[in-house]
């Protein structure tokens, strides 16, 4: 069993900035575990996601920062549905993302590289260019042989084009991911 030494490792700070950066109330959370129970991705989760409001609850910084179940999230959002507190559980896992982001810690570091790549690839040209952004993904992990099997399947297909095609707002979108930047680094 783990055990967690408040006295040594709680963090009030940063149960305050989750706190107003995803506008829930964290001392709601009773433990009842809906949450958990309708997750899809509790097989795969090291810290199932009623244990993550716990240690919230508790400011444990690092361990939750360090953890893989904030990666491994689908966003899916059926915690935030189950919850009977009305606890928006799904944003809390999406600052806790940015949280970890920001200090510089991935618990699954090729996630957080598809993100990246995916996200880079809509900034240069307002939508995503899968093709740019599956060789960002490679070359950055080295999974140089990732989902290989599908090309003939999809290519002939025309599903996948071989350049990227710029959307008109492309410069409007590049000003979100601009203010973004600015507001996060506040
Ligand atoms: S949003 Fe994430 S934590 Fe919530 S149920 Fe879906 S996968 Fe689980
Ligand atoms: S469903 Fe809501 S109250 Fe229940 S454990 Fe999850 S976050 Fe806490």
């Amino acid at each position: 069993m783990d055990v967690v030494f408040l006295d040594k490792t709680r963090d009030d700070a940063f149960v305050a900035e989750v706190e107003r950066e995803s506008g829930q109330n964290v001392a709601l959370c009773y433990q009842c575990g809906n949450c958990t129970a309708g997750c899809p991705y509790t097989f795969a989760y090291d810290i199932p996601v009623s244990q993550i409001m716990r240690l919230l609850q508790a400011g444990q910084k690092d361990r939750l920062l360090k953890c893989k179940s904030i990666w491994l999230c689908a966003t899916c959002e059926s915690c935030t549905t189950r919850c009977p507190n009305n606890i928006d559980v799904a944003k809390i896992m999406d600052v806790l993302r940015h949280q970890a982001r920001r200090h510089g810690l991935a618990g699954e570091r090729n996630v957080k590289v598809f993100w990246d790549a995916f996200l880079d690839s809509v900034k240069a040209h307002g939508r995503v260019f899968e093709l740019g952004a599956l060789a960002t993904y490679v070359t950055r992990t080295g999974r140089f042989w990732t989902d290989m099997d599908l090309g003939p399947k999809i290519f002939p297909k025309g599903k996948i084009g071989f350049k990227p095609h710029d959307i008109k707002g492309k410069d409007e979108v590049k000003k979100i991911f601009d203010r973004f930047m600015e507001e996060s680094s506040k």
